[in-house]
């Protein structure tokens, strides 16, 4: 007799995003702040010249070593003197001579009632403490007129009207962008307290994956060359720690040469609870695990696991839920995890260009972009094999957990890439 007679199938559920009865499925926005209390900074702090900072974390405030402007300078070029000896009408000034310019002080004193030529960004003589603009001037040998009266301190810059010495230019975690190099320059910090670069391992799984002459049965490995992409324009050394077969043996392996050379890992495929899930598996039985089971779509499973005290995030294997799942929840981890504290993704509204229905109680992602009419397009394929979608979108449409019908004009939450930092 055969014993496989009385199996009663379940009804067939054609949505692999439903989600299981007697599981707790945890909101997006819980996942968050779950993933953000678990983490603190990893990377060292080491001083690093100001060359070398961009793209770097502060690892501590950064405080003006001197004043910008550190001098009251002229903001024109014209003639400086002082305003108490001028009034009303035409003021007829006979100059000194000499003249005052950027790093050429003038040497000396002008007296009450004359006038010095200046340039812009000279440093005030004493005497001086308002400049008129050249073009406004008569100028003869020797002498100078203008329409009076002047405004006290015209066209001049206060020494620290910028920035005064000792204040606080930028705090610790802050990622240092090229703007702000200008600002501590200009403030004379030559030597900064950095964090370390933040060192992250990323590695594939799978036992269809391969890099080259992929067989029929076989697949290219799309999410190791993204993720590397995505953490190196995040401003990481990201290390690529190659593919691995699903086989516990050679994942455990693989993760303990990581653990010694990286600071965390990211991980794709093999994150949820089947057969050839080994990733999970592998750090529920030997590394400390939190699996989580994310109410969002795509990218349900996400694991956060630690080995040999390294942080290992297991993305979901299909490149959509990896990228998904690596810049909605990868990206701040890291973040917190260089010193950089916890980024809020970029978002803003756009009418929807589409219409939509979908479950109440989980959070959506859509591959999206802005159209010529203003509008979020979405990809036509919500199917998450669709890489062509990754592709095509210049961003993400968040669909709220309590969203239901989204109908064309709706209001819906826009998250370009950009904001994500790629
Ligand atoms: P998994 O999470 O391992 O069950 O993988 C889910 C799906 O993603 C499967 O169809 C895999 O073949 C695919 N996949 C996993 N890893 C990769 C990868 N590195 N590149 C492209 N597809 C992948
Ligand atoms: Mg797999």
């Amino acid at each position: 007799m055969n014993d496989n007679i009385n199996l009663v199938p379940p009804r067939l559920r054609d949505d692999c995003f439903a989600m299981p009865q007697g599981v707790s499925w945890i909101p997006v926005d819980t996942a968050l702040s779950r993933l953000r209390a678990a983490l603190h900074p990893l990377a060292g702090v080491e001083k690093q010249p100001l060359s070398q900072a961009l793209g770097r974390v502060l690892a501590a405030d950064a405080i003006a070593m001197r004043s910008n402007p550190p001098q009251p300078n002229s903001a024109v070029d014209g003639y400086g003197f002082a305003r108490a000896a001028t009034g009303e009408g035409v003021c007829t000034l006979p100059l000194v001579s000499g003249r005052a310019a950027a790093g050429l002080p003038f040497a000396g004193a002008v007296p009450p009632g004359m006038a010095v030529r200046i340039l812009t960004g000279a440093a005030l003589p004493e005497g001086v403490d308002t400049v008129v603009l050249e073009e406004d001037c008569a100028i003869g040998p020797g002498a100078i007129a203008f329409d009076g009266p002047v405004r006290p301190g015209a066209n001049t810059r206060r020494a620290g009207e910028d920035v005064t010495q000792g204040a606080l230019a930028l705090p610790a975690g802050h990622r240092m962008r090229a703007p702000d190099l200008a600002l501590l320059a200009a403030l004379g910090l030559t030597d900064l307290s950095l964090f370390r670069v933040l060192r992250v391992g990323i590695l594939s799984t799978g036992d269809e994956i391969v890099s080259a002459n992929a067989a029929p049965h076989q697949i290219y490995d799309a999410n190791r060359p993204m993720l590397l992409g995505l953490v190196q324009g995040w401003g990481y050394h990201a290390v690529d720690l190659g593919h691995v077969r699903d086989d516990a043996g050679l994942i455990r392996e693989h993760l303990d040469a990581a653990a010694q050379s990286v600071d965390v890992v990211l991980t794709s495929g093999g994150a949820s609870a089947g057969d050839e899930d080994h990733v999970s598996r592998l750090l529920r039985e030997e590394g400390t695990l939190s699996a989580w089971r994310i109410a969002m779509k795509p990218g349900r499973p996400l694991a956060l696991a630690l080995w040999h005290g390294v942080p290992v995030l297991g993305l979901p294997g299909n490149p959509v839920a990896a990228l998904v799942c690596a810049l909605i929840f990868g990206r701040p981890a890291l973040s917190m995890l260089a010193g950089a504290g916890w980024p809020e993704p970029t978002a803003f509204t756009l009418a929807a260009g589409f219409s939509k229905r979908k479950k109440a109680g989980r959070r959506e992602y859509l591959r999206a972009r802005q159209g010529s009419d203003g509008r979020a397009e979405v990809f036509a394929s919500e199917g998450s094999g669709r890489i062509s979608g990754l592709s095509w979108a210049t961003g993400l449409v968040e669909l709220a957990d309590d969203a239901a019908e989204i109908s064309p004009g709706d209001p819906v939450r826009f998250l370009p890439y950009s904001g994500f930092g790629l």
